[in-house]
């Protein structure tokens, strides 16, 4: 990474500093507060964006230790730190990569296209590396934020820096391209991704190819024939040097012969007539593509025959996937199957660090292999960077790492090999803690995952966070930008997890976060969630946890009201109590009548310990567009009912009424906030949102076994299902007691293994389910997909007879729940 002083920054920059701090260098950029780990040597840019605004954590980080800040507005009252001041925080954090990639001599490879970006990127990177000392990209930083904390990584040791570059909207790329300024590129291809921005598909070629505006040389596959022509004529008029290959017996520098066979494929180039072949680990086509892109690029920076033909054999797969499980004694296990090296640790600390939450954070790492390094300079710089992180307990497996001393302030244990570390785990007892497994591949960390995790049986609900994140968008999008959200976390999270999903919302900037019950919220402020919590079901017997945990209460009747105003009172609080008054517009569940307000306010206005934050009220039926007028009714008596309110209060409070479906169906009633829910988790209340919404998750089991069934013998209880011929009959691991219905027995429920169908047979038990496999090549250890990318939750709900909500809700706590990020 790059240090700078202060002075030297603010010179950058263009502007001025504290002068006491002229001297003091930066290390590090941080750009969300919520990756703070440790105040040395860091710079915070406050960055604004559309939903959340970076000043508003400088005050926090302050108090952190952080000292140095990059502002557009430097905040009243604060001293003894150094605030730079720039028009604009994202373009200064651009010019001081420009700044840092103008120092450096490295030879810079940008890297563009629709897909495998970081494929490319990775193993390129493992191929040079045998020869240079290469810099690259964290992950898939690319972006207008990634690229400039990619290039801050640049030292003055570097001989190549291999960057991603990628683009969503029109004229991004020229920015990408001043920072990047590359001598080199490689073009992947070009797919239907982020077609929406753009007018059409050679918009997006054109705009990707201002990467290479000012590049020397530019790697292309001739293949694809439209691409190919734009990628000519672009190359003529700003004459770069085009390096080609084909697979297809086009003219090109390079051409290659591919043979595939099942775990590999051997891939045999012509190069200006000369033969030469090598094998590559992987059979599919776009690896073959990617591979070729990297060959090409290689064989331009000098890399002999030899070295390609030995890397190559050994790529190891890009695992692009951080896998988040629950464990067992209440541990989190992260599992970080991506390469291992200094930076990727760096990353995957990071990612530790923000889900961790109040648990104590743990890593287990192995040796790092083929870094380049020598092994002491090595030692000392994994300490480094895990001396950044507040750890409680490091793990360090592997000869390199007990021979060469870390230095770490956390408790260290040190084995030669995962089989020690396995034999030796009892010696104490993991609980309550963060695990951030970081192994090399022939550690073989899966072994250590395995134990950790739950002893359970195969069914599990995946969930993709990345999926909610973009519904999450979708509806943010519909939002005018001072609509506040609130997402509702209830039940579980539908069903979803309350803890990880809460923490990756919290992230993302929501406003609020909803729950049924003040257990819920308790056990989020417990995991350390600090975001306001709304709870919904505001009982007697919990006011003092809500006090305690600052729980916001919905508030619906008088007798509620009076005894939360008594227990707040008692308590002698500083400020008012925040409550939420539920106001009742048509639902006739619970909530204030229209004619109850008059009494409301006069109560209201006889103390002084609560704060009305908000009043809202909830459609009956926003999914509904025959009870159109019904709904439109509900919203009209709510602005009645407001309006009275503020009128009597005298202070403004946020109006809320919107759902999911309200969010989508009434954009005139989004009012102050709006209050997402099953919407979060994918579920649409109409086709368009059904169209663009991402299930966020599927529920997978596991064939337990396979057997025949012979002509007039029967299957299951109450013996409902008898055999009319032989059939075979496979044991899938769930049952009602997992929230598969009873319902679903005999051929109403169907499961599906590798993309095919297969009916239910008999009736369901509480842990098991039979279904017909005959004449199928389905085997003991398939996994069977319960709803996911086959079967969807519409159909399953449709079947059991009911609606998505109620499934996603009714998968039981047993099933344990597996995240995955990217
Ligand atoms: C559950 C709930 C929501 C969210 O509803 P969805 O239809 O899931 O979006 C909003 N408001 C209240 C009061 C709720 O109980």
């Amino acid at each position: 990474m790059a240090h700078l002083t202060i002075s030297e920054i603010a010179r950058v920059l263009e502007s001025g500093h504290n002068p006491q701090f002229s001297n003091a260098t930066v290390s590090r950029l941080l750009l969300d507060s919520r990756q703070f780990s440790s105040a040395d040597g860091v710079l915070f840019f406050a960055l604004r964006g559309k939903n959340h605004d970076g000043h508003g954590y400088i005050h926090h980080l302050v108090q952190k230790g952080v000292k140095y800040f990059v502002v557009e507005e430097i905040p009243p009252q604060i001293e003894g730190v150094s605030f730079i001041k720039v028009e604009d925080s994202l373009a200064a954090l651009q010019r001081l990569a420009h700044f840092i990639r103008e120092k450096s001599t490295a030879k810079i490879v940008a890297i563009t296209g629709s897909n495998g970006k970081t494929v490319v990127k990775e193993w390129l990177a493992q191929i040079l590396q045998k020869q240079y000392s290469v810099c690259r990209s964290p992950k898939s930083y690319n972006s207008q934020i990634g690229v400039p904390l990619s290039i801050w990584e640049l030292e003055p040791h570097h001989q190549v820096g291999i960057f991603e570059a990628g683009i969503s909207e029109p004229c991004e790329m020229e920015k990408l391209e001043a920072m990047l300024s590359p001598e080199f590129g490689i073009f992947t291809n070009i797919g239907s991704a982020h077609e929406a921005n753009f007018e059409n598909r050679q918009q997006k070629i054109n705009e990707k190819l201002k990467l290479f505006t000012d590049c020397k040389k530019l790697v292309y596959e001739e293949d694809g024939s439209e691409r190919a022509k734009h990628i000519k004529s672009f190359a003529e008029k700003n004459s770069v040097e085009l390096l080609s290959w084909s697979r297809y017996e086009r003219p090109a520098d390079i051409n290659a012969r591919i043979e595939t066979f099942a775990d590999g494929s051997k891939i045999t180039v012509n190069q200006g007539g000369e033969e030469w072949g090598f094998t590559i680990p992987f059979a599919d086509e776009a690896s073959v593509q990617n591979a070729m892109h990297c060959l090409r690029m290689a064989v331009e920076l000098g890399i002999s025959k030899e070295i390609l033909a030995e890397t190559f054999s050994r790529l190891s797969p890009v695992e692009m996937r951080l896998q988040m499980k629950s464990g067992s004694s209440n541990n989190l296990i992260i599992n970080d199957a991506y390469n291992s090296d200094l930076e990727s640790l760096r990353v995957a600390l990071h990612y530790l660090d923000h889900h961790a939450g109040k648990r104590e954070r743990v890593l287990v790492l192995s040796d790092m292999l083929q870094t380049g390094l020598d092994e002491k300079q090595l030692s000392q710089e994994i300490s480094e960077v895990i001396n950044r992180f507040e750890l409680h307990r490091v793990i360090a497996i592997g000869p390199q790492l007990s021979l060469h001393g870390l230095q770490i302030k956390a408790q260290l244990d040190l084995y030669s090999d995962t089989e020690e570390f396995l034999e030796n785990r009892f010696r104490y007892h993991i609980k309550d803690s963060a695990i951030l497994l970081k192994g090399a591949r022939p550690f073989a960390f899966e072994k250590i995952s395995q134990l950790l995790e739950e002893q359970s049986h195969e069914t599990v609900l995946n969930i993709y966070m990345n999926r909610m994140v973009h519904n999450l968008n979708y509806f943010r999008a519909k939002l005018k930008p001072k609509t506040k959200l609130m997402a509702m976390v209830k039940a579980f999270s539908y069903g979803s997890g309350s803890y990880e999903v809460a923490n990756l919302l919290q992230f993302h900037k929501v406003d609020y976060l909803g729950v049924a019950y003040a257990d819920e919220g308790v056990a989020l402020r417990k995991a350390g969630i600090s975001l306001p919590i709304l709870v919904l079901n505001a009982e007697p017997s919990a006011f003092h946890d809500l006090v305690n945990f600052r729980l916001e209460p919905e508030i619906y009747g008088f007798h509620q009201l009076k005894s939360f105003q008594e227990v707040v009172a008692r308590e002698g609080l500083n400020e008012p109590f925040p409550i939420h008054l539920k106001l009742e517009t048509g639902m006739h569940r619970l909530g204030f009548e229209e004619s109850q307000l008059k009494d409301m306010l006069e109560l209201l206005q006889q103390t002084n310990v609560l704060k009305v934050v908000s009043a809202f009220s909830h459609l009956a039926a926003s999914d509904d567009a025959a009870e159109r007028d019904f709904t439109l009714g509900q919203i009209q008596k709510f602005e009645r009912m407001t309006e009275v309110l503020q009128h009597g209060l005298g202070y403004e409070f946020i109006r809320h009424i919107s759902n999911s479906g309200g969010i989508s169906n009434y954009p005139e009633a989004h009012f102050d906030m709006v209050r997402l829910g099953v919407g979060l988790y994918g579920i649409g209340s109409n086709e368009n949102d059904r169209q663009h919404l991402q299930v966020a998750s599927e529920l997978l089991a596991t064939v337990s076994q396979v057997k025949q069934v012979e002509a007039g013998e029967s299957v299951g209880y109450g013996r409902s299902f008898v055999a009319d011929y032989t059939m075979s009959i496979a044991v899938v691991s769930i049952g009602y007691a997992d929230g598969f219905r009873r319902s679903l027995s005999n051929g109403v429920g169907e499961v599906s293994i590798r993309g095919k169908r297969y009916p239910v047979v008999g009736r369901v038990c509480m842990d098991m389910v039979m279904i017909d496999v005959t004449d199928s090549d389905v085997q003991e250890g398939d996994k069977v997909e319960v709803f996911g990318q086959t079967i969807s939750v519409y159909e399953l709900s449709q079947k059991m007879d009911t609606i998505p909500y109620e499934v996603l809700t009714g998968i039981s706590h047993r099933v344990k729940r597996v995240y995955f990020m990217e």
